[in-house]
């Protein structure tokens, strides 16, 4: 493990390090960063955010963030400088960064999932550069036919994508990152969640093993663990989630499973999209809202049949339209019902067919 990571923190919080491991620290970090500086150049070609922010920031601070996400110049002065830094000087702890850690401005390595993707993003689209196109910056988890898709099951929303394989084979990590968390975390069973530098978390559930820790320096393809049945997961499969900002998103948008690459090297993740395609819990609440509209305004509508010879009146019915549909006539009903054909009907009253 490259970092020890202290009290796990929610938004707004700060990294910690135990001070007994410092030393050790400062020669890891050495490690860490040749690390960075060789996949330098891959990092922020896929949008990588600064890699020198000491000031904490609030999910909200987005005009700040953007400013530095989009300031590339910036970055690479910054790398370089760390780098050279790192020769001659003790590295300052607070200067520890994480893949995207403007964006988050946090590093939670005890819960899957603690952002707020409609309090966090502020902007209508953002542009995620996946790999670098000289680089082979993506690598399939696993390789295997998908068991079931991103969507709504019969009770809960399904985030992820799964991946068929047997307990035992490797899970690969698919893109360059940094692991967040590694431990057994609920239905997930042993679970592996990776930043990477675009913004984007990747998450491996039902894991038999875990083979990395949280901070260590992970390259896509490089094995993180191996596949299982962990959890809440009947038969062995790769549950597969790609996240931004805590919004799950359908992995197939991004992957093309059948030839095991990217769509593309890049990909526009619109609001919009969320709002219409991958927040699962709130399209599930807008469709029983409209199906429960669509029964309510059918309550009023004249146009029903008689059940087991009885037909209860709705609003706009005439004794001839109920004759009508029904297949028979207004005098039958009269005679059944002891009315008049100018009889005028209650709602709700009960007819004989
Ligand atoms: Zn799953």
């Amino acid at each position: 493990m490259l970092i020890t990571l202290g009290p796990n923190r929610t938004y707004g919080g700060c990294i910690s390090l135990k001070k007994d491991n410092l030393c050790k620290i400062q020669i890891q970090m050495k490690r860490l960063i040749f690390i960075l500086s060789i996949s330098c150049i891959g990092f922020l070609s896929a949008g990588a955010t600064t890699f020198s922010v000491k000031d904490e920031k609030k999910p909200g601070d987005d005009k700040k963030a953007k400013a530095k996400r989009e300031d590339t110049t910036k970055q690479v002065v910054n790398c370089e400088t760390l780098t050279s830094n790192s020769e001659d000087e003790a590295i300052d702890t607070a200067q520890i960064l994480f893949p995207s850690h403007d964006l988050y401005a946090s590093w939670d390595t005890s819960r899957a999932h603690p952002y707020n993707f409609n309090e966090a993003f502020k902007d209508d689209s953002v542009l995620l550069v996946l790999t670098h196109p000289e680089d082979c910056g993506f690598s399939m988890p696993v390789k295997g036919g998908i068991t079931s898709d991103f969507g709504w099951r019969r009770y809960r929303p399904h985030y992820g994508t799964d991946i068929d394989l047997e307990t035992g084979d490797s899970v690969a990590v698919a893109f360059d990152g940094m692991v967040r968390m590694a431990k057994y975390y609920y239905g997930y069973g042993n679970c592996i969640i990776v930043r990477h530098a675009n913004g984007l978390e990747t998450v491996y559930g039902h894991l038999s093993k875990i083979m990395v820790e949280p901070g260590q320096t992970v390259v896509a393809g490089s094995v993180i663990g191996l596949g299982g049945n962990t959890g809440r997961s009947f038969g062995s499969h790769l549950h597969f989630e790609m996240r931004y900002l805590g919004q799950a998103l359908d992995s197939e948008d991004f992957v093309d499973y059948s030839k095991g690459c990217l769509k593309s090297n890049t990909f526009v993740l619109r609001k919009a999209d969320v709002e219409h395609k991958y927040d699962l819990r709130a399209l599930r609440s807008r469709h029983k809202r409209d199906v429960g509209l669509a029964r309510a305004s059918g309550k009023g509508k004249a146009g029903g049949k008689a059940v087991k010879g009885v037909y209860r009146v709705r609003q706009g019915d005439t004794l001839g339209a109920i004759a009508k549909r029904n297949h028979t006539t207004v005098k039958a009903i009269c005679k059944k019902n002891g009315l008049k054909p100018t009889s005028v009907l209650r709602l709700g009253q009960k007819l004989k067919i």
